[in-house]
């Protein structure tokens, strides 16, 4: 039997956790003591998990999920339970060879931007502003993308 997903990868990948979310099995997850539903809907996806409670499971809670190339993983389904292992195997598994390449597109992105901000000074000084305004709406992306690699490290 594999390994169980670490904590850890579910904290470092997990999107959000959702009111209803459906497994990439097919099984429909929903929470049906939290969120703000819709008038009949919690009600309806209760009925249908009564009538076919292996294809409509009621979480109660909300439920996490993690997506990777285009897969739906929920938390707790036990389906893709062993995909989602061998994802977290290879990060682990060439986690030196991943801080590597993130350390170099981090520094990559780092130059691009750096650039970004001499380019929008140029074009200022030119006194073309709408020009310096999407240089600094780009700049202002590629500061935020940073940020967010920043965080997740
Ligand atoms: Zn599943």
């Amino acid at each position: 039997m594999a390994e169980a997903v670490s904590e850890e990868f579910w904290n470092a990948f997990c999107d959000t956790a959702s009111m209803e979310v459906q497994c990439g099995c097919g099984v429909l997850y929903f929470a049906s003591g939290d969120g703000d539903w819709n008038p009949g809907e919690k009600e309806r996806l209760q009925k249908l998990a009564a009538k076919e409670p292996k294809k409509y499971v009621d979480n109660v809670d909300f439920t996490r999920r993690i997506d990777i190339a285009g897969t739906t993983f929920v938390a707790g389904c036990p389906c893709l339970e062993e995909r989602l292992t061998r994802y977290e195997a290879f990060v682990w598994g060439n986690r030196h060879m991943i801080a590597s390449y993130l350390t170099a597109r981090t520094n990559r992105e780092f130059e691009e931007a750096k650039w970004n901000r001499e380019g929008a000074y140029e074009v200022v000084k030119a006194g073309d502003l709408e020009a310096a305004k999407r240089v600094i709406e780009s700049l202002r992306g590629n500061v935020a993308d940073l940020e967010k690699r920043l965080d997740a490290k």
